[in-house]
C-alpha cells in the first residue's frame, strides 16, 4: 500500500488515502470517497498543466529560446513520459540551443 494524495470531491481539502483500497473516507468532512475515481481526476487535471506547458514552451521554441522550450517540455514529460508533443518540443527545443543550427 501507499498513501496518496486526493482532493475530497465534497469539501475540496487535500487527504491522504491508501491507494490500494477502493474508497475512503474524507478526514476532514467525513464523506465517502472513491479512491481510484480521485487518483484518475487528478490525472485529468494534470492533462490541463501539460497543454500549458505545451503552449508556453512552443511559444518560446517560436522565439528562438530553445532551453526555455526544452525546461517546458521535460515538465510535460515528468508528468506524462509517454506524451509525444513533448518529446517533439524537447527535441526541437534542443535543436534551438546555442551551438546549433535553428
Ligand atoms: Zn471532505
Amino acid at each position: 500500500m501507499s498513501l496518496v494524495n486526493i482532493k475530497c470531491p465534497n469539501c475540496g481539502a487535500s487527504i491522504q488515502l491508501d491507494n490500494s483500497r477502493e474508497s475512503g473516507f474524507c478526514s476532514y468532512c467525513g464523506s465517502k470517497v472513491q479512491i481510484q475515481e480521485a487518483i484518475n481526476k487528478i490525472k485529468i487535471d494534470r492533462t490541463g498543466d501539460i497543454k500549458n506547458y505545451l503552449s508556453i514552451g512552443q511559444a518560446a521554441e517560436e522565439a528562438g529560446n530553445g532551453q526555455e522550450a526544452c525546461d517546458y517540455a521535460n515538465k510535460i514529460l515528468e508528468i506524462d513520459p509517454q506524451n509525444a508533443e513533448g518529446w517533439y518540443l524537447k527535441m526541437s527545443g534542443t535543436g534551438c540551443m546555442p551551438g546549433y543550427n535553428c
